[in-house]
């Protein structure tokens, strides 16, 4: 835990958010300036602050938290019509929050490349 982390600060629940899944390892919550009908974030409770700080020991978490956007894609009805998920890393790829988070965004067309 990170002290003056926004998301280690939700996950304490000392700031509010719109949880849609808690368990051991991760939660996953409404993404407060929605970029899509459905925009959700993956966090792991673990204090990351990003793909490029997470190790070997990291890997298992790394794929629960593609796990559970798969499960959230499909609680949300998302999962036949197409999903994206994302990580940002670093500033120039749009990282804003360094506490590693995997964006779940679906329910409208997706293009390709992002920008
Ligand atoms: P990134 O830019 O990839 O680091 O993603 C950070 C995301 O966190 C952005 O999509 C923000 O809209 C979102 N965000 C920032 N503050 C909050 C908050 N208090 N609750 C929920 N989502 C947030
Ligand atoms: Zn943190």
């Amino acid at each position: 835990m990170a002290p003056d982390c926004l998301f280690c600060r939700i996950i304490k629940k000392e700031i509010p958010s719109k949880f849609v899944h808690e368990d051991e390892h991760a939660i996953a919550f409404e993404d407060l300036n929605p970029q899509a009908p459905v925009h959700l974030l993956i966090v792991p409770r673990k204090h990351i602050a990003g793909l490029n700080d997470a190790g070997e020991d990291d890997a298992a978490l790394l794929g629960h938290l593609q796990l559970v956007a798969a499960q959230l894609a499909q609680a949300r009805g998302i999962a036949e019509s197409g999903y994206r998920t994302v990580f940002n890393t670093g500033r120039g790829a749009g990282q804003s929050v360094f506490h590693l988070h995997l964006h779940l965004l679906g329910g409208r067309g997706m293009r390709w490349p992002p920008g």
